[in-house]
């Protein structure tokens, strides 16, 4: 299960900088799901060959009133949902409320929290950090975000274990800093209580609600269950290299979407009406419920991300779509299965969870969902949109379902058998280079400089999804339209569907 890290601090202290080297990538995710607001933004990036899931937030300076509390809010739900936080403070200003405020709540939840002392550049980081010893977090890091400095001890140090599941050191002292003032201020934003958010007032009214909840007991906040839950998920997942004899492993898929496009419809449908549904895990926003299922003698596993069964809450759309649930699942799959609306076509949060999709090398299923009740025009129109917006996606099976009804269903199981089939296949290091001389006798790579870039030899490099390393001479020169050729064509000439493949080129010399 991939880990969470949560990037908080006060507003301008440097979060956006940090996350954006992190990720390398501007395809973040942005929770404007409905009930939520756009204050979180998730990004995956890499440690080495590990993957994890980064959260950037707005930000938390401790006087927060109308709409700002909602940032607040965002960023506490952040560190709810993190296995570390890296809490960002800017060492050329002194420490604020909203910092002692952090650093309480991180305390108070027992979250591996470092500190992080951004902006160190043209600082001497003794006397810069010297002060924030005070806050009771004793793994205390400077860096530059700006300048890329001190990054890598912070990643070897600190990330590189908890992703290897270590590190009970970066726990937070307990301390004296139990500031009734600091306590409701977080009650504030306590969730689990279900705060009522008076929207219409413009915004949740703080000061009144901070008067009236001064003197309530403080509550517990065990998540023990939930804990123990994500603990056997990662023991499963720990099993995921296999030798690709497809046929006696389940196939895991997850169901992802957006909120309402048919998930949960579609995991009833496929889990059969009259299956009895037996467990009803409480459901934390962040795990996905993992549910066995044998069809023609094949075994799956629907990583269901919607919960079949929906509790009736208030807050339930909040709670119905998790950001770091659905990354997660997507992560854990062999076969992540998008579900689509199609009457609302594809919208850019489906292009955002896509280009997630794709980055975890995952294999691909398409779902257009709704398809019933369309008249031919509008499926006419659903379908030249989908081919103008999904082209990027040209290797993914692409279903027009009812999950309502059930017509189309049944064939999803046939792409996520040869999705998942594509992926683990393997492919001799004679046929790979034989497709190779194949695909440049018929197209010769381009020229450079006057000299013609030489493709020589083939091998896989891996498999979930398949890489093929091809090494050469001046293999940077290769445009990359002839990348694309080579990728389809070894994509033909192995059958490859549903699964992307990657193509690694090196000079031999
Ligand atoms: P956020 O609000 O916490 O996301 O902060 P930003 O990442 O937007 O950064 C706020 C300002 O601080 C920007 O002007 C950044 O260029 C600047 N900044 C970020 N990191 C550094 C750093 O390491 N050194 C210096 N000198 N400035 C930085
Ligand atoms: P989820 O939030 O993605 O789990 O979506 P749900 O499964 O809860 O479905 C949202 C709404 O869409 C419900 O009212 C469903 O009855 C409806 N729905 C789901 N699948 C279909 C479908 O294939 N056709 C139609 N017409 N409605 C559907």
């Amino acid at each position: 299960m991939s880990k969470v890290v949560a990037l908080v601090g006060r507003p301008n202290v440097g979060k956006s900088t940090l996350f954006n080297r992190l990720t390398k990538t501007r395809d973040a995710l942005v929770a404007d799901f409905p009930g939520l607001t756009r204050d979180r933004k998730y990004g995956r990036a890499m440690y080495n060959d590990s993957e994890y899931i980064l959260i950037d937030t707005g930000g938390i300076d401790g006087s927060e009133e109308g709409i700002e509390t909602h940032m607040a809010e965002q960023s506490l739900l952040a560190i709810d949902e993190a296995d570390l936080v890296f809490f960002l403070v800017d060492a050329r200003s002194g420490l604020t409320s909203g910092d002692y405020m952090i650093a309480d709540y991180v305390r108070r939840h027992q979250k591996k929290t470092v500190l992080v002392a951004n902006k160190i550049d043209g600082l001497d980081s003794d006397v810069a950090t010297a002060e924030l010893y005070a806050l009771g977090i004793s793994a205390v890091y400077p860096i530059s975000a700006s300048h890329g400095r001190g990054l890598s001890s912070l990643l070897d140090e600190v990330l590189a274990p908890v992703l290897a599941d270590g590190e009970e050191h970066l726990l937070p002292e307990a301390g004296p800093f139990d500031d009734p003032d600091v306590i409701a201020w977080e009650k504030g934003f306590d969730f689990l209580e279900n705060v009522p958010m008076d929207k219409e007032a413009g915004g949740f009214d703080w000061h009144a609600w901070k008067k009236r909840h001064q003197n309530k007991d403080e509550n517990s906040e065990s998540a023990e269950g939930s804990e123990e839950a994500s603990e056997k998920k990662t023991a499963d997942s720990s099993e995921k290299e296999h030798d690709g004899s497809f046929s006696d492993l389940p196939v895991k898929f997850a169901i992802v979407g957006r909120p309402n496009v048919g998930k949960s419809t579609l995991t009833n449908r496929l889990l059969g009406e009259d299956r009895v549904i037996v467990y009803d895990m409480p459901g934390t926003t962040r795990d996905s419920i993992y549910i066995p299922l044998k069809k023609d003698d094949q075994e799956y596993i629907v990583i269901d991300t919607a919960g079949v069964r929906k509790r009736k809450k208030v807050n339930e759309a909040v709670e119905k779509f998790s950001v770091v649930k659905t990354l997660q699942a997507i992560e854990d799959s062999n076969v992540t299965i998008l579900v689509i609306d199609a009457n609302a076509g594809v919208t850019d949060q489906d292009l955002s969870l896509l280009s997630f999709i794709i980055q975890s090398g995952r294999s691909l299923v398409i779902a257009v969902n709704k398809w019933d009740g369309l008249d031919k025009e509008v499926k006419e129109k659903v379908k030249q949109d989908l081919e103008l917006r999904l082209g990027f996606v040209d290797f993914a099976e692409i279903h027009f379902i009812s999950a309502l009804h059930g017509t189309g269903v049944g064939h999803l199981f046939e792409s996520i058998l040869s999705a998942y089939r594509s992926a683990t296949t393997r492919v001799s290091t004679s046929k790979l280079n034989r497709i190779l001389t194949m695909a440049t006798q018929e197209l010769q790579p381009p020229l450079s400089n006057g000299r013609r870039v030489k493709l020589k030899y083939a091998h896989a490099g891996g498999y979930n999804p398949p890489r093929i390393i091809i090494h050469g001479n001046k293999t940077g020169d290769l445009t990359d339209a002839y990348k694309r050729y080579l990728n389809n064509y070894y994509r033909k000439s192995l059958h490859i569907i549903g699964t992307p493949i990657s193509l690694e080129f090196h000079d031999s010399e």
